[in-house]
């Protein structure tokens, strides 16, 4: 599998995974300019892209799905709790919907969804298999379940996400009391903390790649996220780049492209 993150954060998400024989978009959450010239980047013409996979119907991951799938009539998959809300938000490719509530498949490539909490009407986070390479997207979440870590362990790659530094977050004053409520809450967003203790049970299930995702831009910085989570690992003997490498996705730029094959780690 060939995967790179277009852009990750509440402007916009959307990850690239490619495998054998097919192409897929998990979230478009960035306007189709962006996305074409993010692909292209890549050497992936938009045009060549099998299904759009939704995580859930907030503004920041859905926010370009209409206008893509329109122009080159993708496949839109997303998961039947959110059917009547995505009837009237993506009401021009309506007909393009498929809606599930198991596992399915997009060409060589096993889509396991999976529920995560968040405040949003239902969101799952993706485990995507080709063969034993397997690779998960697993942001917007208020809190790393067990539910989670059972459909993601055994990744090689993970983008995970590390949305604030709790500190940071209380002190910042752009954000009402309720709001930071939300965000710090079991439905809300990881911060560095969780993110780091997630990763620790994930070392343990052979993930060796992790991607800090879903960055916020106000109450966390990259920086910040890489040197919370690797020293939290430290203090538990997980050593970054011996054990496990970290690496980010950002806002307005792609991240790395990541190559996953069978036994690649
Ligand atoms: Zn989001
Ligand atoms: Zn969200």
């Amino acid at each position: 599998m060939r995967i790179c993150n277009l852009a990750s954060g509440s402007d916009g998400n959307c990850t690239y995974i490619e495998g054998e024989k097919a192409r897929i978009l998990i979230d478009v959450g960035k306007p189709l300019p962006y996305i074409f010239n993010a692909l292209n980047s890549i050497g992936v013409d938009a045009s060549t892209i099998d299904a759009i996979l939704i995580t859930h119907e907030h503004t920041d991951h859905i926010k370009g799905v209409d206008k893509f799938a329109r122009t080159y009539n993708t496949c839109i998959y997303a998961h039947t709790y959110i059917s009547e809300i995505l009837f009237h938000q993506l009401k021009n490719v309506r007909e393009q919907i498929t809606y599930f509530d198991s596992d399915f498949f997009v060409g060589d490539l096993h889509i396991v969804p999976f529920p995560v909490p968040h405040d949003s009407k239902f969101c799952v986070g993706y485990r995507v298999e080709q063969g034993d390479a397997v690779v998960s997207v697993c942001t917007d979440l208020g809190s790393f379940t067990d539910t989670a870590f059972d459909a993601i362990k055994g990744s090689a790659l993970v983008y995970l996400e590390a949305n604030y530094d709790a500190e940071m977050l209380m002190s910042y004053p752009g954000y009402p009391p309720f709001l930071k409520r939300r965000i710090n809450s079991g439905h809300g967003h990881l911060s560095n903390n969780d993110c780091a203790r997630a990763i620790e049970k994930l070392v343990h299930t052979g993930t060796r790649l992790v991607a800090l995702s879903h960055i916020s831009k106000h109450t966390n910085s990259e920086n910040l996220a890489v040197a919370t989570v690797a020293s939290y690992l430290e203090s538990k003997n997980i050593i970054p780049n011996v054990n496990i490498r970290l690496d980010l996705t950002h806002h307005e730029q792609r991240g790395t492209i990541f190559r996953i094959t069978p036994n690649s780690f």
